[in-house]
């Protein structure tokens, strides 16, 4: 008998499992709208030209591939520092942050739920209703109990869908003192849709009053509404005084999937409590993969760190975010235009790369199976694989549906 005959086999990842039906698929007018990446008006896989700025610069003088310290390169660690914080912000300058390269913005989680675990094992997570698909997994998997907290309302806005707000507060409020709270920082994934500055500072006040510990999931920095105004609500959590993680991704922001570029940021209250949490993490990080890799962490940085290909970068990044606002406003008018009888104005409401479409698991499947057009069984729609070319095709099917 095999020692792994007891395996069973584990179900398809939702997304990964889309995309293999998605390729599959012989439709020429199939359209993915399942996944969670940017493409771009050609419906490309942008390189984007700070990259490739970087990447030349480094080819024309290549360095030897030792391996970097534990916790990656430091600049690249002080510009998600600077990006997260703010330049020159109070938690920088008294040295209260430890930052981490991590492997891509799921790296960061893992680490900082490692590390959670070790500090507080018996604490709750609590996730938002619905959430990035691997946040339950995640956390899960580094052993903790994982509820959520109510966050979307298809009911709300007279049945248009919304965040309830109310029961997003209650579910906070009645959590114990040490739980972990998931939030996401801007661009909410799945729903599109991210609560107001003023409601952020309730949930900081519940936050704080609770003793929650928050774990703020930043994966799109920049794609709401600029890197400063997306970065605001991290601000909120520091002027409250509050310890707290943050997990950066730079896989969308620099069109670097594949490099796994992130971080973990631990804002601690003090310089010296900074330092024995960074021991600490480059424990676990030792003991997981032992150090980062250093390709993709060495383009962010040189981008970051150099006037001219930060001004680009932020160039770029702002052309994609404009790109999508543009896309939201023509499938709003594309469905309109198609015959689609209710108002869809609410997907110019909802901030990021998704929309949570309001459509049924049935038509998510029939516009899939008839009509080639992928999106996930909740609804869910990456509005940034939209572009001049698949938009009426797309609208023309919803509205068949
Ligand atoms: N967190 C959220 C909310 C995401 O949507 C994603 C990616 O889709 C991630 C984290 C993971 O990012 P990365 O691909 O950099 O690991």
């Amino acid at each position: 008998m095999s020692f792994f005959s007891a395996v069973e086999m584990a179900p398809r990842d939702p997304i990964l499992g889309l995309n293999e039906q998605f390729n599959a698929d012989t439709n020429p007018a199939k359209v993915n709208l399942g996944v969670g990446v940017y493409f771009d008006a050609n419906g490309k896989l942008p390189l984007l030209q700070c990259v490739q700025a970087a990447e030349k610069t480094m080819s024309q003088d290549p360095k030897a591939r030792g391996y970097l310290p534990i916790d990656g390169i430091a600049a690249y660690d002080a510009g998600v520092k600077a990006l997260v914080f703010g330049e020159g912000s109070e938690p920088i300058t008294s040295g209260r942050v430890a930052t981490v390269q991590a492997i891509g913005g799921t790296g960061g989680l893992k680490l900082g739920a490692d590390f959670l675990k070790k500090l507080n094992p018996s604490a709750k997570v609590l996730i938002s209703d619905p959430s990035w698909e691997n946040h339950r997994a995640l956390f899960t998997n580094a052993g903790f109990t994982v509820e959520s907290y109510r966050y979307f309302n298809q009911a709300a806005n007279g049945g248009k869908g919304g965040v309830d707000f109310d029961g997003m507060l209650a579910d906070l409020k009645a959590a114990a003192p040490g739980t972990v709270a998931v939030l996401h920082a801007c661009c909410h994934n799945p729903t599109g849709y991210d609560i107001s500055p003023a409601q952020w500072d309730q949930v900081v006040a519940v936050v704080k009053a609770k003793g929650l510990v928050p774990f703020l999931d930043m994966a799109y920095q920049g794609f709401g509404y600029g890197l400063k105004e997306d970065g605001a609500v991290i601000a909120q959590f520091v002027a409250a005084g509050l310890t707290f993680f943050v997990s950066t991704s730079f896989s969308k922001s620099f069109s670097l999937y594949g490099e796994r570029v992130g971080a973990l940021s631990v804002l601690c209250e003090s310089k010296e409590e900074a330092d024995r949490v960074l021991s600490q993490l480059k424990i676990v990080i030792r003991t997981n993969y032992s150090n980062p890799p250093t390709h993709g962490g060495a383009v962010v940085a040189a981008v970051l760190s150099n006037p001219t290909l930060r001004a680009q970068w932020e160039q770029e990044l702002g052309e994609m975010r404009v790109r999508i606002k543009a896309m939201r406003q023509k499938l709003v008018d594309g469905l309109k235009a198609a015959g689609v009888q209710q108002d869809m104005s609410f997907i110019t409401t909802q901030i990021g790369m998704f929309s949570y479409s309001g459509l049924s698991k049935d038509q998510m499947v029939r516009l899939r199976n008839e009509f080639g057009v992928y999106g996930t069984d909740t609804g869910r729609m990456c509005v940034a694989a939209l572009n001049e070319k698949n938009i009426d095709y797309v609208c023309a099917s919803i509205a068949k549906v």
